[in-house]
């Protein structure tokens, strides 16, 4: 017996999995659902890039590989894969993969080209940067037997996009697990009672 064959003798999963399924297969009927060949230029260079990412994953547990691109505001591409690790709680997602690439910069080569030249071992200044946002993402997920059902982004990724995100209605790219279709849905969507900084507001004890 495996692990999955126990959790699904949990009365209620397969129940609460069956309902999960029908709405999302209901989702994908009232939403448009293109082709890859039928999207934008930026679309598919952002496809192809996440698809490019995914072969890069390190999935050895669960064999699911996942790939992300993002669009940043700068207009640059940046991409990200999934990592697993043996203690599974350390795994990496491939959307907060792709974010931390554009948080790092692709300039971090000719930064320390500049170090080099400029003879120096330390780097101070740790002023906040204007960071480039998330303007789109797209996700791509294995080939699975069931196609019909789209991937979206988990819950943590859905947070962790919302920190950087452009706007709330930035255009989050999903494939199907068949690989040539892709359904659009906008963070907002995904995530519409965020957790963000506005909750971190606290008041001081005399205000208290
Ligand atoms: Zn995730």
């Amino acid at each position: 017996m495996t692990l999955r064959d126990l959790y699904e003798q949990n009365p209620w999963i397969p129940e609460f999995e069956r309902a999960r399924r029908e709405k999302l297969i209901q989702l994908s009927k009232e939403r448009t659902i293109y082709s890859i060949d039928e999207l934008d230029g930026t679309w598919k260079n952002l496809v192809r890039t996440a698809r490019v990412a995914q072969s890069r994953a390190y999935p050895p547990f669960s064999d699911y590989f996942v790939g992300a691109a993002v669009l940043g505001s700068d207009e640059e591409l940046y991409w990200g894969c999934n990592r697993e690790h043996a203690l599974f709680t350390l795994t990496v997602h491939a959307e907060g993969a792709a974010i931390s690439h554009m948080v790092s910069g692709k300039d971090v080569e000719s930064l320390v080209e500049k170090m080099i030249q400029e003879n120096e071992m330390e780097f101070t200044n740790l002023e906040p940067r204007d960071l480039p946002k998330v303007r789109r993402l797209a996700v791509v997920v294995p080939k699975k037997k069931d196609p019909s059902i789209p991937v979206l982004p988990c819950g943590l990724c859905r947070a962790d996009i919302s920190e950087l995100m452009e706007s709330p209605d930035i255009r989050i790219l999903s494939t199907f697990p068949k690989g040539d279709l892709a359904m659009m849905v906008s963070l907002d969507e995904l995530y519409p009672h965020r957790f963000d900084s506005t909750f971190l507001e606290t008041f001081s004890k005399e205000e208290n």
